[in-house]
């Protein structure tokens, strides 16, 4: 499976978000990538972070996934 990972241009865009904060499976037993950060995904944006230290720090924002179950609308009956 390929990977595509895209650099972010606008580092302070907020409305770019991973899809693993809505996802069902962000767990570390039911996903390798929160458990492992093994590439499960398919497409994620890069993004460089700067500590207060100034240590660079590399996050991805994921976009697309397989794995990827939406977690239930707050509110919502199960
Ligand atoms: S979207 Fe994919 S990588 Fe992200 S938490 Fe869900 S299963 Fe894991």
């Amino acid at each position: 499976m390929a990977i595509v990972i895209e650099d972010i241009i606008d580092v302070n865009n907020p409305t770019i978000q991973s899809i693993c904060w809505g996802c069902k499976n962000a767990w570390p037993r039911k996903c390798d990538w929160i458990a492992n950060e093994k590439r499960v995904w398919k497409r994620a944006y890069r993004k460089t972070f700067s500590s207060s230290t100034n240590k660079k720090y590399v996050g991805y924002i994921v976009q697309e996934c397989k794995f990827y179950v939406p977690e239930p609308e707050k509110g919502a009956r199960k």
